[in-house]
């Protein structure tokens, strides 16, 4: 299927690896032209060699700073010269205990899962109206289904997006004009931050981390974690032009763990 976005201009935050890399390969390979974001300038600029590779004809930008801060997002956006697509990521709120977040806490996550996306969504979503073309993807997670107790700060702050989200998409002035805005929810990917996560798991309990992996695989209904190159075709189809009639949905993509029919 041609997806209909080549030559197109996407903002792709938070992709040096990960998520937000599958987003990106996902993309150049049906010919869109990406800033790709990350603090670390190494992992950022070798990735954009990788994205480059991929598909000579695209032109591929790097900004690195942190897309949480004016500044970052200020630079993010100048580098791009027409936000067609905007992907919407940072890194997630660490987890703990409700009763140890302060209110610095609380405003970190919300600054980095809440707020910077709307901040990004306020700058680019008017021009894509007046062009009559836009897609916007915000990768939240599973957690704003079905919360995940020690990871409250990302539960929180990611409802609060989804939440708001669920009221721009549907005004007419946006969806009337060909701009979406949808979320991803991701599950269990194997990326840098699950196998982080499964390594701190495993160094608790002593056991190897491979043993801790395969046990976490098991208690999915695929028996497996999902992989970047998956979540990246379905967010390039989000941003096609197939996808203008899907606005204000939440994607879930989490191998069918979520155990409800709905
Ligand atoms: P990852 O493999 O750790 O990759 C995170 C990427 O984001 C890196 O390129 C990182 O580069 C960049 N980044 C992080 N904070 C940033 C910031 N403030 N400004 C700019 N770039 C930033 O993580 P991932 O698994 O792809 O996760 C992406 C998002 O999905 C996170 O919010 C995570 O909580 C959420 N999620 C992931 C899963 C999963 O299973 N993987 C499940 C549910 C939700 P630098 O560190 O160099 O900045």
């Amino acid at each position: 299927m041609d997806l209909g976005i080549a030559g197109k201009w996407a903002l792709v935050c938070a992709a040096s690896k990960g998520l937000g890399k599958g987003c990106a390969m996902a993309l150049v390979r049906e010919g869109v032209h990406v800033v790709i974001t990350a603090r670390g300038a190494e992992a950022l600029e070798a990735t954009a060699a990788e994205l480059r590779a991929l598909n000579p004809a695209v032109q591929v930008r790097t900004v690195a700073g942190d897309i949480t801060t004016a500044a970052g997002r200020a630079a993010a956006l100048a580098a791009c010269p027409q936000v067609d697509i905007l992907i919407n990521n940072a890194g997630g709120p660490p987890p703990g205990d409700f009763r140890d977040w302060d209110r610095e806490a609380w405003i970190k996550a919300l600054d980095a899962n809440m707020l910077t996306p709307i901040e990004l969504i306020k700058s680019v979503v008017d021009g894509m109206a007046e062009r009559g073309y836009g897609r916007v993807v915000n990768i939240t997670s599973a957690a704003v289904k079905a919360p995940i107790d020690i990871l409250g700060l990302s539960n929180g702050a990611r409802s609060g997006l989804t939440g708001f989200v669920a009221g721009l998409a549907r005004q007419t002035k946006l969806a009337s004009r060909n701009v979406t805005i949808n979320a991803l929810l991701p599950g269990p990917f194997e990326t840098d931050r699950l196998i982080g996560t499964m390594t701190g798991q495993a160094k608790k309990s002593g056991q190897p981390l491979e043993v801790v992996m395969e046990a976490r695989r098991k208690t999915n209904p695929t028996l497996r974690f999902g992989n970047i190159d998956e979540f990246g075709a379905t967010c390039a189809f989000l941003c096609s032009v197939h996808a203008g009639y899907i606005t204000g949905q939440n994607v879930l993509m989490d191998g069918g763990a979520y155990p409800g029919t709905f």
